[in-house]
């Protein structure tokens, strides 16, 4: 069988006679029969009022949603006749998606949230990933927000990363679903400015789904999306004089009048080069990676208008609930045993105790932050650790002995270093797991009393009720 991992760079993706019927008392039919061909470079924009099908149309093309009739093609390869794998590599190499909804993890800072996808689905190797999230983020300009988090950041800002998130695995199509929708006019005109940008640079084929003519006049075809029916329109000619616009949500297709055309994008800031590479390539983060659960649940969230999931999604779904709910991780202490040597205790716990869960013994690593670096330091299982897989069923506790003795080390808290435990291990239902096994990854950051700081000294910075306190846990981020 062909695999989409051996398709050639020169793809073409077509869709012939898409339709979608939802339900059956009555049937209800969202898309009709919609045929449509984009190759790497192309650029297809969608308009059409709100309810007539677009979004529809749109997770048919990602593969998101399986059509009631119709093929979608690859190369000529129908996509649905593969099995699922095949389609998951193309929604996650092949296919980039700017939802119409804000998507970025909240959790993530903007950088971990573009560098989510490559690690996710180990597109690239870590270093790599945040050298090219580095990029993108400098090339929508906002390289000076790599560790803001989405909270932060404004509604054309968080757009920008989405657009960057979409584009890190470097798809040869993009699919963007009304990305400007809740933006004023400005900010819109600066998005299309970057998208623009962004496909003559990468050479994507794009599909811009949109209920304003006025983002329709750059394209080169234009569709409109009519109660379910794709018809081709011609391209609506710019404005050549800036008019006051109307309300952009009172835009509607069929109004004659149109913006001018968008105003330059962002400053492209420098492309960030060889020296970059060099100061990513230490990171090797797993907090992106642990979160990917989450992020995989907002690729859930795109295909909510699937009916029913397949059983196996749901069995999927039941290994992450355990997994990931009821089996709960937490630093328990860490004791300073002196010299830089300390003792960690991570204690599991089986929320709900009526069914075991099974794990492998944690694999722990331990970092350090110095400057913008995670330094790794040795860490130890202890002997008492129970060997083999671990029955959980109320609390258990894991030891393991780390030594801290960095230099230089970043003080988020004066005098104390931010200490980062990443944790992995193997969760299963059943003692003899056969496929029903999660990979589960948990980061825990701590602050961290250096062995050799003196009391006196901490005390001059902060004030305790007491002692100053050998860690401190910090909320997950
Ligand atoms: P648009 O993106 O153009 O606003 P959509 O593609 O989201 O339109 O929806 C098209 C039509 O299909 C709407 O009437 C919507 O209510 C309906 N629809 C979308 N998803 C579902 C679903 N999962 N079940 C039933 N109807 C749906
Ligand atoms: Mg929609």
């Amino acid at each position: 069988m062909r695999s989409f991992k051996r398709l050639g760079a020169e793809l073409i993706l077509s869709a012939q006679g898409l339709t979608k019927i939802f339900g059956s008392a009555p049937p209800f039919v969202a898309v009709r029969g919609a045929s449509l061909d984009l190759c790497p470079g192309d650029k297809a924009v969608i308009i059409g009022r709100s309810g007539s099908g677009k979004s529809t149309l749109l997770a048919m093309l990602g593969a998101l949603m399986r059509p009631t009739a119709g093929k979608l093609l690859l190369n000529g390869a129908d996509m649905w006749s593969f099995p699922e794998e095949e389609r998951a590599l193309y929604r996650s190499r092949q296919a980039g998606f700017v939802f119409q909804f804000p998507s970025l993890l909240a959790n993530l800072t903007a950088l971990d949230n573009i560098a989510a996808p490559a690690l996710l689905s180990r597109a690239m190797e870590p270093g790599r990933a945040y050298a090219k999230a580095f990029d993108l983020l400098s090339r929508i300009g906002l390289s000076g927000r790599a560790d803001s988090f989405p909270g932060s950041l404004s509604g054309g800002e968080q757009r920008r990363v989405a657009i960057a998130r979409a584009l890190i695995n470097s798809p040869s199509f993009l699919l963007a679903d009304e990305p400007t929708s809740d933006l004023d006019e400005d900010t819109e005109a600066g998005i299309m400015a970057l998208l623009e940008e962004l496909q003559a640079s990468e050479g994507f084929g794009l599909v811009l789904v949109t209920h304003s003519p006025a983002l329709a006049s750059h394209a080169e075809r234009v569709f409109e999306m009519r109660d379910g029916v794709l018809e081709t329109v011609e391209p609506p000619a710019p404005r050549a004089a800036p008019a006051p616009r109307p309300r952009r949500s009172a835009a509607l297709p069929d109004e004659p009048r149109l913006p001018p055309k968008a105003p330059a994008g962002p400053q492209a800031a420098a492309r960030l080069g060889a020296e970059l590479w060099r100061s990513v390539e230490p990171f090797a983060f797993w907090g992106a990676v642990m979160l990917g659960g989450v992020l995989l649940a907002n690729f859930g969230a795109a295909k909510y208008q699937e009916n029913h999931l397949l059983e196996r999604e749901q069995r999927k779904a039941q290994m992450a609930d355990m997994a990931l709910s009821r089996l709960q991780a937490e630093v328990q202490s860490v004791e300073d045993l002196g010299d830089g040597r300390y003792e960690l205790v991570v204690s599991l716990r089986n929320a709900r105790g009526d069914a075991p869960i099974y794990v492998m013994p944690p694999d722990m690593r331990a970092y350090i932050q110095v400057g913008k670096v995670w330094q790794e330091v040795p860490v130890e299982a202890s002997e008492s650790n129970p060997g083999g897989i671990s029955k959980i069923e109320g609390k258990s506790d894991f030891r393991y002995v780390f030594e801290a003795r960095v230099k230089d080390f970043t003080q988020l808290l004066p005098n104390y270093m931010h200490v980062r435990f990443s944790e992995s291990m193997l969760v299963s239902p059943s003692r003899m797991p056969r496929g029903d096994v999660f990979e589960r990854k948990d980061n825990f950051y701590v602050y961290l009393k250096p062995f050799d700081i003196a009391n006196e000294v901490i005390l001059k910075r902060m004030k305790f009720p007491g002692k100053p306190p050998v860690w401190i846990p910090m909320p997950p981020h």
